[in-house]
């Protein structure tokens, strides 16, 4: 009898998968690798997993299906092999699911005014429209409570969905949390290593921050392995990076990147900001200062080829913003206003390319 894989396939269309009222060939388990050689035949079976619990059965029963209707001499006994579906490796969890983008704020050194941009950037985005959420993780100088008046707030625990939730405090339209909220400043400084990388893990796994389109991370300043776990651990789509235009400043700058983009933690930069690039007295705004030195972060984003988002000068009115708990952003009809404005619709811009 001559031999064909319709033949075959019509006599295996009679073997069904318990359970399903489906047979394998409709289930497309029969493999494409059907092998006919005189009276020999051989193929695969494809199981979902290993340990199915039919495997054997199914086996036996095609074999005697293809002994049955098609010829009783066919060569089938142990030519007819299991395949087990490749399994993919499941996605890693993330994190923060309802989160879009998740931008960690870095710098090189303290002082810089990193949280002054953090919190700013915070304001103009909510003020936009965004969704946003502030960590303030910066264990050695928490200042996010005081720049938005919230020194004194305690976030609440609340049971949703069967689970205890901290939940943010809200200013501004911004979802806020940060480390200064539970413990003193005083004690900010003993909190190193892996404790608070522990902390700040529970302020992103146990909080309830909810749907989010922009999450900004202010990150403790330097190269320690604080900022580096907290974006790992966050994969944060990238990090913007606030520095001053001065030479100690950028050398820190560079050890600071080079951390960020080294090989094994591979976080893109989304861009530089140049915080402090030169002071401009009130009452001669069009007068100004170099203080620290002329478009230093300007030169160091080209010569490192990342994207230059701006220049914030030292006015009076963004520090006094930030001490008495109103961002300078949350009046864009202000020079400095707008100056954060921009700088928050660069990044959405930069943000939508990528
Ligand atoms: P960092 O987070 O880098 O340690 P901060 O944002 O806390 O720095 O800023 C340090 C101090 O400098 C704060 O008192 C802040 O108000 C002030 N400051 C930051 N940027 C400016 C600016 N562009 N003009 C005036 N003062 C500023």
């Amino acid at each position: 009898m001559k031999l064909y894989p319709r033949l075959i396939l019509d006599a295996l269309e009679k073997v069904r998968y318990p359970g399903t009222g489906k047979n394998i060939v409709e289930m497309g388990m029969i493999e494409d690798d059907m092998r006919i050689e005189d009276n020999k035949v051989s193929f695969s079976i494809l199981f979902e997993k290993p340990n199915d619990p039919f495997l054997k059965s199914l086996i036996k029963a095609a074999e005697t299906a293809i002994l049955t209707y098609v010829d009783s001499g066919i060569d089938i006994k142990g030519n007819i092999h299991a395949k087990i579906k490749e399994q993919k490796p499941a996605a890693p969890k993330k994190l923060l699911p309802q989160v879009k983008n998740i931008l960690a704020i870095a710098s090189g050194k303290g002082g810089v005014g990193k949280s002054t941009v953090a919190a700013n950037l915070a304001v103009a985005l909510a003020q936009s429209g965004y969704k946003v959420g502030l960590l303030d993780a910066d264990i050695y100088g928490p200042s996010i409570p005081k720049m938005f008046g919230e020194e004194d707030a305690r976030p609440c625990m609340e049971m949703i969905e069967g689970k205890d939730w901290i939940v943010p405090v809200e200013k501004y339209g911004v979802k806020l949390l940060s480390i200064g909220f539970f413990v003193d400043k005083e004690n900010a400084l003993i909190w190193r290593g892996t404790m608070a990388s522990n902390a700040l893990k529970q302020l992103i796994t146990d909080v309830y921050w909810g749907e989010l389109d922009y999450f900004l991370v202010d990150l403790p300043p330097g190269t320690s392995d604080i900022p580096l776990t907290l974006v790992q651990t966050l994969t944060v789509n990238g990090v913007l990076i606030v520095t001053t235009p001065q030479q100690v400043a950028l050398a820190d700058v560079r050890k600071g990147i080079n951390m960020f983009t080294r090989e094994k933690v591979n976080v893109q930069i989304v861009g530089l900001v140049e915080n402090m690039a030169w002071f401009t007295p009130a009452e001669l705004p069009e007068n100004k200062y170099y203080l620290f030195g002329k478009d230093g972060g300007k030169k160091l984003a080209e010569e490192l080829h990342i994207p230059f988002l701006g220049q914030i000068p030292i006015v009076q009115s963004i520090c006094e913003g930030g001490d008495h708990g109103k961002p300078v952003a949350l009046d864009e009809s202000t020079l400095t206003g707008l100056a954060f404005h921009q700088l928050a619709q660069k990044l959405v811009l930069l943000n939508a390319d990528n």
